[in-house]
């Protein structure tokens, strides 16, 4: 049995792999494994970016929180996301336009062809793709309702998307704004750094969600703008039973913090 080894500061997860199905080496390395038990893996620069047994409790919460907490959600941008589980979940709402700018070309392609995840999400009429840096598309595009970033760790190219400017800029481009933001427990520097960065935008929150296979499972995310639990029920309605994992019981108790954490996000405002 062959094993993929993710470290992170000191600790580790191991995944037994039966084979590696595809790779390609561009901007980023790029490679899908068939995994023992979770599926099929998509793995970028050595980092685990999914598994097929929890990518829906990460793209559901990632999605559906910001999604349910504004008033409009009708234009909708997606930074990132490149194996389209994220704009999967978009398009479970009454959306208008979905605009998905991802960096890296291989990760759609290869992701359409072996991965399987978007369930026709790519050649959906309401969707726009655009390969550019995430960062730079926003100096000049339209203002949407709702900015979803689902990027990589923050290094290499998806360093731009923890920057300052990014949030200055997203902060005039969007009504509501969502990002994933790493671990909260290890990997603190980036977690950090994101929060700082991010304390430009108005009404900034945290909110947290078991993601099994991501360093040490627990994950966070930043929310911001005009985002508000009043929607949530309502909206919920429009979705029910096409989730695995999301409903308004975990949105609401995603955004109870233990002590810890709530100290880190105080200490950053
Ligand atoms: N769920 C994963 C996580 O939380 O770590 C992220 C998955 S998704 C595959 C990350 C995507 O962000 C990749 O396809 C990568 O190419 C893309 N990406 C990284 N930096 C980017 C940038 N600056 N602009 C646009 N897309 C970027």
């Amino acid at each position: 049995m062959e094993w993929f080894v993710e470290r992170y500061n000191g600790s580790g997860l191991m995944i037994a792999v039966k084979k590696k199905i595809a790779f390609a080496d561009g901007i980023q390395k790029v490679e899908l494994y068939e995994t023992q038990s979770f599926g099929k893996m998509l793995v970028i620069d050595g980092k685990i970016q999914l598994t097929e047994f929890d990518e829906p409790f990460y793209h559901e919460m990632l999605v559906h929180v910001p999604m349910n907490s504004c008033k409009k959600a009708k234009k909708v941008l997606v930074i990132g996301g490149g194996d389209g589980g994220a704009l999967r979940e978009v398009l479970k709402h009454e959306v208008e336009k979905v605009t998905l700018v991802e960096i890296d070309r291989n990760v759609i392609e290869l992701c359409k062809e072996h991965l399987k995840i978007e369930n026709g999400a790519f050649e959906d009429p309401r969707v726009e793709i655009v390969i550019e840096d995430g960062r730079k598309f926003l100096e000049s595009c339209e203002k949407f309702d709702v900015i979803i970033v689902d990027g990589t760790d923050p290094v290499g190219v998806s360093d731009p998307l923890f920057g300052k400017e990014f949030f200055e800029l997203c902060k005039d481009k969007c009504s509501v704004f969502c990002s994933q933001s790493q671990s909260p427990l290890i990997q603190k520097e980036y977690f950090r750094k994101m929060l700082l960065n991010s304390s430009v935008l108005e009404n900034r929150t945290v909110f947290i969600a078991t993601i099994p296979t991501y360093p040490m499972a627990l994950w966070s995310f930043i929310i911001a703008g005009e985002h508000d639990f009043r929607y949530v029920r309502r909206k919920f309605k429009k979705i029910t039973g096409k989730t695995k994992h999301y409903n308004p019981e975990v949105h609401f108790s995603a955004f109870m913090l233990p002590e810890w954490l709530k100290k880190e996000v105080e200490n950053a405002k």
